[in-house]
């Protein structure tokens, strides 16, 4: 039988993550999902992924800690030999108007959302490396790309996110290992459930929220079925510019 391919999922448990882990796990992945600390939601995800025949994990750590991420990713290595496809997804928001916001919500989203894709995928793209092949995505953000006021904090990291993105494909490349980044719009998760969301609907030409289900579907795209692209980031957005 073919050795199944092993993809890791920061932020897995819920929302986006946990939709680009089913999809994987639909596509015969086995998949192990990362999360900070809803360990109720995390294991209903294990339960739905193994249903699909993944043989997989949920693993608490959170991806800003250096030395818990490199702890896990050696506990993968031990039990699963690979990773072929790491979606570094984990990403939190502190909104706020930059005068008022403080020093420790921005250190949060910067270190939640950007400096946590060089401490995973530092150790993982050596385990790539080896392997000779290998997937990333980042879920990046339209804030990123445009800018969004109340989101200095925010669009900094995933801007960051996207230069690392071209520059990290730049660097694999010649491995075998493809780098792209997907910036989602509006998506209907627990992180934008308490916004205005009929305000924002008016401005997506799609005139829908995304669904997580988008998001994933285009994640899946770029780590399994395209051999030839890397470097990009994939708007999935309605149509929406901010
Ligand atoms: P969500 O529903 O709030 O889920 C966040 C996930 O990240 C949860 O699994 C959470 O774990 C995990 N997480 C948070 N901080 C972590 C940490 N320090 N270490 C490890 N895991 C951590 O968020 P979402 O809406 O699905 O967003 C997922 C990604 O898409 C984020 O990077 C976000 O910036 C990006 N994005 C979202 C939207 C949107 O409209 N929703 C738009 C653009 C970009 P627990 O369950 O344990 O808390």
């Amino acid at each position: 039988m073919e050795n199944k391919k092993v993809a890791l999922v920061t932020g897995g448990s819920r929302g986006i993550g946990k939709a680009c882990a089913v999809e994987l796990a639909k596509a015969g992945c086995d998949v192990i999902i990362n999360y900070a600390g809803n360990e109720e939601a995390a294991n209903k995800t294990v339960e739905e992924l193994k249903v699909l025949g993944s043989n997989s994990k949920a693993m608490k750590f959170d991806v800003s800690n250096q030395e818990l991420v490199e702890a896990a990713i050696k506990e993968i290595m031990d039990e699963y030999k690979r990773i072929d496809v790491l979606v570094n997804n984990a990403g939190i928001t502190r909104d706020g108007l930059f005068m008022r916001m403080s020093a420790q919500n921005w250190l949060d989203v910067i270190n939640t959302n950007l400096n946590s894709a060089y401490f995973v995928t530092n150790p993982v793209s050596k385990i790539m490396i080896k392997q000779r092949s290998g997937a990333i995505v980042n879920m990046a953000s339209i804030s990123g790309i445009y800018g969004n006021a109340g989101q200095a904090n925010y669009s900094t990291a995933k801007a960051g996110l996207i230069g690392f993105t071209k520059a990290l494909a730049k660097e694999l490349a010649s491995r075998n290992i493809r780098v792209n980044a997907v910036a989602p719009g509006f998506i209907q998760t627990d992180m934008t459930k308490d916004l205005p969301q009929e305000q924002i609907v008016d401005k997506i030409p799609l005139k829908r929220l995304g669904e997580p289900e988008d998001i994933a579907k285009t994640v899946k795209f770029l780590a399994l079925d395209t051999t030839y692209i890397t470097g990009q980031v994939i708007g999935v957005d309605g149509g929406l510019v901010i």
